[in-house]
C-alpha cells in the first residue's frame, strides 16, 4: 500500500525570517523528527517539493505584487511590520505553494485521497503580503483548480486561529470557492478582519463565511461551530476538492493567541475536518504551518493523527502539557459562541436553505 503523501525537503528550513521572529524556520525539521520518533515517519512517501513559477503565482496575484516582492528580495525590506522579504523566504515559499500544486495534482488523479503540506499562508492577498506571508499557497491550489481543472466547487475550511484575510480578498467574489474560516474574535487578535457579517460580495454572496470565536473557546466550543455551522454548509455545497488550512495556533498555550484548543481539541478538529472532507469530496488537501512558542511539532502531531485517522497515542510523544487557567467561564464561553452562531445564520439564511 502506498503511504501517507507529505511533501517535504529540507530545503523549507530556509524559511527565515530572521533571528527572534516567531514564524522559525526549524519547525519544518523538528516535525519530520517527531513523526519518526512517534513511528509514523516509515508509514509516510516524503515527496520533494518542485518551487511554483511565476505563472502559478500569478493565479492569485497581481503582476504589480510580484514585481514588489521580487524588488524586495533584491534589496532587502519589508511587505508590512511583521514581514520582512528574505531570499531564503521568498525560495521556501515558492517551494510550499509547489508542493500544494502538486499534493493537488495527487489527488485530482486519484492516486490518494489525503495529502499533507507546509502551507497555509493566507494572509498574502492578491497585492498584499503581511502577517508573515509572502504568497498564498493555499490560494494558488484553489485557484488551479478552478482555473486549470475546471472545478466548480471547491472548500476551503481555516482552522488557524488568526482570520485568513488574503484569502478571503482572493475569493470575496468568487462563488467557485467556499471560502469558511474558524478563527478568534478579530476584536482581539491580528488581522482584524473575519466578523459574521463578511459574507461575500457579487456573485461570492454567501461564499465567504466567517465564524469568530471567543477568546478561550475549547474543545466544547469548536463542536458547536461544527456541528452549527461547518457540516451542514460543507454538506449543502457539495464540494469536490477540500483544502483545509490547519495550524496549531488555537492550542491554549501558544504564545501570539488565546483560544483553547488541547492536543485532544486538535485532534478532534483534524477528525471531524477528515471525516467531513471524505464525505462530501472524498479527498482532503491538509496544510499546516502555523503554531507560535514550544508546541508547535506536538500540536501538528496531534493535527496529523486526527487527519490521517491513526489510533497513535500522541500525548506519550509530548511533554505535560501546561497548566491552565481553572474554566470558570465554560457556561458564558458556550452561551457566547451560541449567540455568535445564531447571528451568523441570519446573515447566512437568505443564501443557503440549510439555515
Ligand atoms: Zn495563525
Amino acid at each position: 500500500m502506498a503511504g501517507i503523501p507529505i511533501f517535504y525537503s529540507d530545503e523549507l528550513g530556509k524559511f527565515d525570517l530572521g533571528e527572534g521572529h516567531p514564524l522559525t524556520g526549524s519547525r519544518f525539521r523538528y516535525f519530520m523528527a517527531l513523526l519518526d520518533r512517534a513511528g509514523l515517519l516509515k508509514d509516510c512517501d516524503v515527496i520533494s517539493p518542485i518551487p511554483a513559477s511565476d505563472d502559478d503565482l500569478l493565479l492569485a496575484h497581481t503582476p504589480e505584487y510580484l514585481d514588489r516582492v521580487e524588488g524586495l528580495r533584491k534589496s532587502g525590506g519589508w511587505l508590512s511590520i511583521d514581514t520582512p522579504v528574505t531570499a531564503g523566504a521568498t525560495e521556501a515559499q515558492r517551494l510550499i505553494a509547489g508542493s500544494a500544486l502538486q499534493a493537488a495534482r495527487l489527488i485530482l488523479d486519484g492516486k490518494r485521497d489525503v495529502a499533507h503540506t507546509f502551507g497555509g499562508f493566507h494572509h498574502a492577498g492578491r497585492d498584499f503580503g503581511e502577517g508573515f506571508c509572502i504568497f498564498n499557497d493555499v490560494a494558488i491550489a484553489a485557484k488551479a483548480l478552478v482555473e486549470r481543472d475546471g472545478l466548480k466547487r471547491v472548500l476551503v475550511l481555516d482552522t488557524d486561529a488568526h482570520q485568513g484575510n488574503g484569502t478571503m480578498d482572493i475569493f470575496y467574489n468568487d462563488p467557485r470557492v467556499l471560502f469558511i474560516s474558524i478563527h478568534q474574535d478579530p476584536k482581539t487578535i491580528y488581522p482584524g478582519k473575519g466578523f459574521v457579517w463578511e459574507t461575500g460580495e457579487g456573485e461570492g454572496k454567501g461564499f465567504t463565511v466567517n465564524i469568530p470565536m471567543p477568546p478561550l473557546s475549547g474543545n466544547a466550543n469548536y463542536i458547536q461551530a461544527y456541528e452549527a455551522i461547518i457540516e451542514p454548509l460543507a454538506r449543502a455545497f457539495k464540494p469536490e476538492f477540500f483544502i483545509r488550512n490547519g495550524g496549531s495556533d488555537p492550542f491554549y498555550a501558544d504564545d501570539l493567541t488565546m483560544l483553547g484548543l488541547d492536543l485532544d481539541g486538535l485532534s478532534m478538529v483534524s477528525r471531524r475536518t477528515r471525516d467531513l472532507a471524505l464525505g462530501t469530496a472524498g479527498n482532503l488537501l491538509d496544510m499546516t504551518v502555523s503554531g507560535y512558542g514550544d508546541w508547535v511539532s506536538y500540536g501538528w502531531l496531534a493535527q496529523f493523527c486526527g487527519s490521517e485517522a491513526l489510533a497513535t497515542d500522541y500525548k506519550s510523544f509530548s511533554p505535560k502539557q501546561p497548566r491552565r487557567a481553572p474554566a470558570t467561564t465554560e457556561d458564558s464561553l458556550f452561551r457566547a459562541t451560541a449567540g455568535m452562531l445564531e447571528s451568523l445564520k441570519n446573515e447566512l439564511r437568505a443564501d443557503w436553505k440549510c439555515f
